[in-house]
């Protein structure tokens, strides 16, 4: 028997593209004035710099595949597409607001954000031309010319990393009900059992053999442990999955790693049911 794991079925209802592109953009646009406002005003680039660059970023990308997740949107590449678009769109607005606010400096008054945002070849000199001169300093020196490309480069770079790679992880994320049209709940960590060996169990679930979890049994005492995720439908209660996940403890004491056993696999409400009776351990 072939293994039943959950797939998204590609298909999106009617408010996917208008909620995911549409909203995506609309959300984009504002964050990017934010972002590019803010970082006008914080003259000194560190590390908290690029630690907001990469908010930026998962926030134009996971805003967008969020709202087309919300049209039920069930397509990872479609998904990460509108995340992409949102990305790129939010980080030349962020450049627009910045020249906006770095040209109307010292008193001078400077061209509107819809000025610059309609003449990319004018932005583009103008950011050429801050670029010979620097444009805030880094630990007391201003950079300039290359080094300042590789800066607003490396910073494109963990904008459009963050948005691209969060949104393709959200639109790849969830498990829908074809058979009534609604996302499944998912109850991540319902059940944590004791460990056990990873090629095994995922034999045994592929094959639908629950019963190796009661041999296995909930967890007993701290340290490693296999979680089991639960995704199932709510509405009509045809629609179940489990996934399972081994957990190890950190040498720190922070949380644990997170080994993927077996993503969401098609199981009965049978099991379902069973797995949502075992009580839930504190
Ligand atoms: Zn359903």
């Amino acid at each position: 028997m072939q293994p039943n794991y959950y797939k998204h079925s590609g298909k999106f209802g009617a408010l996917a593209l208008p909620l995911g592109f549409g909203g995506g953009l609309v959300a984009a646009v504002l964050l990017g004035t934010i972002y590019g406002q803010a970082m006008a005003r914080i003259p000194v680039v560190g590390k908290i710099t690029f630690v907001i660059a990469a908010l930026a970023g998962a926030g134009y990308g996971a805003i967008a595949a969020m709202l087309f997740r919300a049209g039920h949107g069930r397509s990872t590449a479609v998904g990460a597409i509108a995340a992409t678009l949102a990305s790129i769109v939010g980080h030349y607005m962020a450049w627009v607001a910045w020249l906006s606010v770095v040209l109307s400096r010292n008193g001078a008054e400077g061209p509107s954000m819809l000025d610059i945002l309609v003449d990319p070849g004018a932005m583009f000199s103008t950011i050429s031309r801050i670029s010979e001169v620097g444009a805030w300093s880094v630990s007391g020196s201003a950079p300039s010319g290359t080094v300042l490309w590789l800066l607003w480069g490396l910073e494109a770079l963990i904008v459009l990393g963050a948005g691209i790679g969060l949104g393709a992880g959200l639109a790849s994320g969830g498990v829908y009900c074809e058979q009534c049209g609604t996302w499944c709940k998912e109850d991540e960590g319902r059940v944590h059992l004791n460990p056990a060996p990873k090629d095994a169990v995922k034999q045994h679930l592929e094959a639908q053999d629950f019963s190796v979890l009661n041999q296995i049994g909930p967890l007993s005492q701290p340290g490693p442990s296999l979680r089991l995720d639960l995704a199932y439908c709510e509405k009509c209660d045809k629609t179940h999955a489990v996934a399972v996940n081994a957990l190890t403890p950190k040498s720190d004491g922070n949380g644990s790693d997170v080994e993927l056993v077996l993503s969401y696999l098609h199981t009965s409400p049978d099991v379902s049911r069973w797995l949502r009776s075992i009580p839930k351990q504190a």
